[in-house]
């Protein structure tokens, strides 16, 4: 999972590209970065840690420009912390490219070893240098596509690029004078174009607009390509494969609600997975107590549908990142302790639902019940707005592996018991799939195993964190 932020076409750009990527912090911890051009040169800052604390005012005096595009990190591939701190830098065939990308390759092995014996060699350890490694490897158009002049000399390398790689990509090129941003086929992560007076902006998530008071334009379609530059803007739709699989956990989890994605409001679709499970249940209960933030709006959701009320019976701290994210045991395990506390004015003596958005591990949800019964909640129901997740990712979210996966090896009365509720109901995954416009242009792989036939993971997951 990272967030990837763009904007060409305005003095500063690199403080433009700063407060995008702020906004877009949720999506990755461990670095940042962000690369400028003044249409000479590119400048690069690569930091490990938070936006905010990471990136000084001195960083970025003397990186001035007026295109930029930034990253936020946390590791699907390769090692985590600085070192694989996007954007990557390389000089090319076509230039100097910095390339930032949200995703993962599902042929990085291969691709990486043909490379190598082809005497290639690698600054870094993370699938997103293929696409500068293999700029300058071949020439390709796609059938179909007439190229604009101003792209005949850049893009059919970046297109032999995309063609020989396979898997997860929202991607943002930046080359000195222009722009390019891209959305594999089958369209697994969200990518947006925003305006903003003449400039025009990309980012993960329209959240990243709002902070700039720049306007929502539209997405980049799955398969697209959009170069922007001093002529203007181009759109070439360089592959239209009819299955699409937009990632459904960005809609569980990973978006911020009050962002719009794959064509619809994160909040609205996770309010009805709230609603869809309070159809599906029944349990008798006095108050409905989200696990904030994400457990939130499908709260809101439930209890308005079951008629029951909603209160704050489990209280935030804000000064502490989201556990799901870290890279080790020990750090989720204290930070979930950090991060919330219970409130007993809601909880004591109270039959309480509460609603989370997933449960993959389980570790978290039985520090939380235990949490609740000290506090003197009388009985607890846990709802999930989720399905079990039984699978792994393999396109670009850190899911655990299969073993690690608690409902792969427990059934739903064995989960309640570990996590010591009254009793544990998931949405069921037909309910999740009601909840979004047409299912079968998802990907919901890690609840339902189906994976989207082209894909099928080469290899296990590559992770090593240092
Ligand atoms: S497997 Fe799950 S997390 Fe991964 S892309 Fe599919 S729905 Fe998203």
């Amino acid at each position: 999972m990272c967030g990837i932020f763009g904007i060409f076409g305005v003095p500063h750009a690199e403080k433009y590209a700063f407060y995008g990527i702020y906004a877009l912090q949720h999506r990755g911890h461990e670095s940042v970065g962000i690369a400028v051009s003044d249409f000479e040169n590119i400048k690069l800052v690569r930091k490990a840690g938070l936006v905010l604390s990471a990136v000084k005012r001195e960083d970025l005096e003397g990186v001035s420009g007026s295109l930029a595009i930034a990253h936020v990190r946390y590791a699907t591939a390769g090692r985590s912390g600085g070192f694989n701190a996007q954007p990557f830098l390389k000089r090319t065939i076509i230039g100097d490219v910095a390339v930032a990308h949200n995703g993962n390759l599902v042929n990085f092995k291969s691709l990486k070893e043909e490379l190598l014996s082809q005497g290639e060699s690698f600054d870094y350890d993370s699938d997103t240098e293929l696409f500068l490694s293999l700029l300058g490897k071949g020439r390709e158009v796609p059938e179909g596509i007439v190229l604009h002049p101003e792209d005949e000399e850049i893009l059919p390398y970046v297109f032999y690029a995309l063609s020989r790689i396979k898997g997860a990509y929202s991607v943002l090129f930046l080359l000195k004078d222009r722009l390019i941003a891209v959305r594999d086929p089958y369209g697994f992560r969200p990518l947006l174009m925003g305006r903003l007076k003449n400039a025009i902006l990309f980012a993960s998530e329209s959240c990243a607009f709002d902070i700039l008071g720049a306007e929502l334009w539209r997405e980049v379609k799955p398969g697209e390509l959009v170069v922007v530059d001093r002529k203007g803007i181009r759109s070439y739709l360089f592959s239209q494969s009819q299955r699409k699989a937009m990632c459904i956990f960005e809609f569980v989890y990973f978006s911020k609600p009050e962002s719009f994605i794959f064509n619809d409001w994160v909040y609205g679709i996770r309010k009805r997975m709230g609603e869809v499970l309070a159809l599906e249940d029944d349990v008798p209960a006095d108050v409905v107590v989200p696990v904030p933030d994400s457990g939130i709006v499908p709260a809101i959701g439930y209890a308005q549908k079951r008629g029951i009320p909603l209160e704050l019976g489990l209280i935030r701290n804000h000064y502490v990142g989201r556990s799901f994210i870290e890279p080790t045991q020990e750090l989720r395990d204290i930070k979930v302790l950090m991060k919330l506390n219970p409130n007993p004015y809601v909880l004591k003596d109270k039959r309480v639902v509460v609603t989370d958005d997933s449960l993959v591990r389980g570790t978290t949800s039985k520090k939380i019940v235990s949490m609740l019964r000290r506090a003197g909640a009388k009985e607890v129901h846990m709802r999930i707005a989720s399905p079990p997740v039984i699978s792994p990712c393999y396109y670009g979210i850190d899911t655990p592996t299969k073993e690690e996966l608690i409902a792969t090896k427990f059934s739903v009365e064995e989960i309640a018991k570990f996590i010591g509720v009254d009793s544990l109901k998931y949405l069921s995954l037909e309910g999740l799939r009601g909840c979004v416009e047409d299912y079968k242009q998802f990907c919901d792989a890690c609840f339902s195993n189906e994976y989207p036939l082209e894909f099928k993971p080469e290899v296990e997951r590559i992770r090593e964190h240092s």
